[in-house]
């Protein structure tokens, strides 16, 4: 009997829910261990809190001395909330986050100890970094890294540590983190926007993007994980028959949340609230175990660095409740993936919503302006936000058996296409009165004030506008949100440069009124970009013919993808925006397609070992019993046992041809390995294991699968999908 299985299971039927008492109201514990304003006020001096509010709003630096004093009153707010060491927290792009603990504690002579914590120790440190992933970049200039304070998200306690948000760069500048090209694209769609927000009003002064992350997840059994070494190692079943029952029946998706999994979301999310991190909406998913957590929306790097940090709770915390929280996009086959949809847009410091129409013409054609450059914005860099989703653990939604496909498109609803197709017609110059006065009234100012299309909204884009924003539907459960965040900002902040130049060029050159301007670019924008909008179900092969004729990209695999991130369009886009240099690109690029091939290299050597060492003894095992049982039936019966051993015997030889192909495919996948590591280059290195490596798992699992079906149950040593799936 195969004891690890089924004392995992076991274990896991007999765990009951932890109790979580509250004895606070979440409003009162709300951003408790948050270094903020209100923490600010309490213990720094107004000038120290000002330069930090000041930093924060407007990006001024602050100066070393202040630096001390800040440090100073951080300290001491850090220690009277239990506090004990200090770190530089960071993304590196190794998809987690990174921290090394100090002690604040610090030896002064003489047996005495005090508690130091310096503006120098605040604003910069040099971890030894050398570990984590640089695409060469620290090869070729020098080897040390540094982390530098940011202060425009603020410092929060997680356990006994203080953790201040930094960047992580060379030592000859180079980003080698997820933070720091998100702050420059932020800065560069900052600008780009505030210059286009000054025609409609000159009071503006900031935009900050704002993000909305919805994270889906699964929720497993920590004993059951530990049972099955492919989710151990990567994340993800590599095999496993499906259920008999998967979600067909819709009966989880919104249904009551299980008791053990209630118990784990009621204690993530006081660690939320202590943590400043506004989590609000909590349901089941579509599959079963499945799961989503949500906060209010925020400021674009505030929002990425509650994600990342939340990912990181999200994990400890299930461990109390003896839980494995899985990321992956598609832990399970045969059952909905997970994703981490971005929900974005742009907001100006007097409070206006810029993708939200309003009440008057002249608002709503603000509204219509940056709703119809995103869009144009899409339309160009279509292949580049599909890279900025590209991963190998998100291929199995993209372009796979699932929604939203590798099609990148548009979804805006019937009541915007209807305007844009007015808007098309506008006439070519200068606008007669009559035409003006029905484009205000009857067009533009026809916008709904709320335009919640929820009537037709479509599940299956990966880029929908719904109402007052984009929600970016593509990106995986499992990414850092920094990196589409930082590709959609910048491709917008380039797309706002350049409407304002040719708006300017038709006001200085053609003398054209701003608001008879603005209309002529935004009709031609809308016919070039009319290929990117689509209304229908985006998982279709009629979609995929039709976005073939319409020239949009449809990498389905990484490798594809990531291409577009080297060629000499994207490799200037951010150079030129200051985003990232074309050393930072490159880098980037290379980390990634490594990244693809160690983890398909994984996944190769760990489904090899499982198939080998316990699919195929536990089947031999199985199958001597069928030939012990044949053998005692010719004992008794002599030549009748022929028709009687029947059955047995078709097991016996239908075993036997499972037994060899999975063998011979293990082979096969070796052999293939083996050729695809002599590769030198990166891109087509990841190329032989997509295309000759990892098509050989579909063929290995094909027959464990079937072997799972044929043999006794209780000599089956992986815990199966009803088990994973159904054990609450
Ligand atoms: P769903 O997509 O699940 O139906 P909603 O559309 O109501 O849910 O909202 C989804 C998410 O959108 C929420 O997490 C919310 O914080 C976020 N959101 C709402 N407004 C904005 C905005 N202006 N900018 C960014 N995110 C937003
Ligand atoms: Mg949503």
């Amino acid at each position: 009997m195969s004891t690890l299985r089924f004392h995992a299971v076991k274990e896991s039927f007999d765990r009951g829910p932890l109790k979580i008492d509250f004895k606070e109201r979440r409003s009162a514990i709300f951003g408790s261990k948050v270094f903020n304003e209100m923490a600010m006020r309490q213990y720094l001096t107004k000038e120290a809190c000002n330069s930090v509010m000041d930093a924060n709003r407007f990006g001024f630096k602050i100066d070393r001395t202040i630096a001390d004093h800040i440090a100073a009153g951080m300290k001491e707010w850090a220690i009277s909330k239990g506090a004990t060491h200090y770190t530089h927290w960071f993304q590196p792009l190794t998809g987690a986050t990174a921290e090394k603990h100090d002690a604040f504690f610090e030896p002064v002579g003489g047996g005495v100890a005090i508690e130091k914590f310096d503006g120098g120790q605040l604003v910069q440190q040099e971890p030894d970094a050398s570990s984590f992933p640089h695409g060469g970049i620290r090869n070729t200039f020098e080897a040390r890294g540094y982390t530098a304070w940011d202060p425009t998200s603020p410092a929060f306690i997680y356990e006994t540590t203080l953790c201040i948000p930094t960047v992580f760069v060379a030592y000859t500048g180079e980003a080698l983190d997820y933070k720091t090209p998100l702050l420059r694209a932020l800065q560069a769609v900052d600008n780009a926007a505030v210059a286009v927000c000054k025609y409609f009003d000159k009071n503006v002064r900031k935009v900050n993007a704002s993000l909305g992350w919805e994270q889906e997840y699964f929720l497993v059994d920590s004993g059951l994980v530990a049972s099955r070494p492919d989710i151990v190692l990567t994340g993800r079943t590599l095999l496993g028959h499906s259920a008999a029952k998967g979600q067909q029946l819709d009966d989880h998706y919104f249904g009551t949340i299980p008791n053990r999994a209630m118990a784990y979301m009621r204690d993530l999310e006081n660690e939320c609230m202590l943590l400043g991190i506004p989590v609000k909406t909590r349901h089941n998913e579509v599959a079963p175990n499945q799961f989503e957590l949500a906060p209010i929306f925020d400021e674009a790097n505030l929002a990425v660095d509650h994600n990342s940090l939340l990912m990181d709770v999200m994990s400890k915390v299930a461990e109390r409740h003896h839980f494995k929280v899985l990321f992956h996009e598609k832990p399970f086959k045969g059952v909905n993936g997970s994703g981490k949809h971005n929900n974005w847009s742009l907001g100006t410091d007097t409070g206006v919503n810029l993708l939200s129409p309003g009440k008057t013409p002249m608002s709503n054609l603000q509204f219509l302006t940056f709703f119809i450059n995103t869009i144009k914005a899409v339309h160009d860099n279509e292949e580049l936000l599909r890279a900025a989703v590209a991963s190998a653990s998100n291929d199995h939604r993209l372009g796979a058996n699932e929604a939203p496909p590798a099609i990148m498109s548009v979804f805006i609803g019937q009541q915007l296409s209807s305007v844009l197709n007015e808007l098309e017609n506008v006439t070519d110059g200068k606008l007669s009165p009559a035409e003006k006065t029905d484009l205000k009234l009857n067009v533009v100012g026809k916008i709904p004030e709320i335009l919640l299309d929820n009537t037709d909204r479509n599940r299956t884009s990966p880029f929908a506008f719904t109402g007052n924003k984009f929600e970016f539907r593509a990106v995986g459960s499992k990414a850092n949100c920094a990196n589409p965040m930082t590709v959609l900002n910048t491709i917008v902040a380039k797309q706002l440069m350049d409407f304002k130049e040719e708006v300017d060029v038709l006001i200085e050159k053609k003398k054209l009124k701003k608001d008879e301007a603005i209309f002529n670019v935004l009709r031609e924008y809308i016919k070039i970009s009319k290929s990117i909008l689509f209304e229908g179900n985006g998982y279709s092969e009629a979609w995929e013919k039709e976005a073939k004729k319409r020239k949009l990209s449809n990498n389905k695999t990484t490798p594809e993808a990531l291409k577009v991130k080297v060629s000499p369009k994207v490799l200037e886009l951010f150079e030129n925006l200051g985003v990232m240099n074309k050393i930072e690109s490159q880098a980037r690029y290379e980390i990634e397609m490594e990244d693809y091939i160690h983890r398909i290299q994984i996944e190769g050597r760990v489904l090899g070992d499982i198939a080998r060492n316990h699919v195929v003894p536990t089947a031999v095992r199985y199958q001597n019993r069928l030939i012990e049982n044949v053998k005692g039936l010719k004992e008794i019966f002599g030549t009748e046992f022929k028709e009687l051993a029947k059955e047995q015997l078709n097991l016996i030889k239908e075993i036997s041809s499972h037994i060899e192909s999975i063998n011979s495919n293990v082979t096969k996948m070796i052999q293939v390995r083996k050729e695809a590591n002599k590769i030198e280059k990166v891109d087509k290195k990841a190329m032989a294991y997509c295309n000759t490596v990892k098509p050989l798992f579909d063929e290995i699992r094909y027959h464990c699968d079937k072997l799972e079906l044929l043999v006794d149950d209780e000599l089956w040593p992986l815990t199966k999908y009803r088990e994973l799936l159904f054990v609450k």
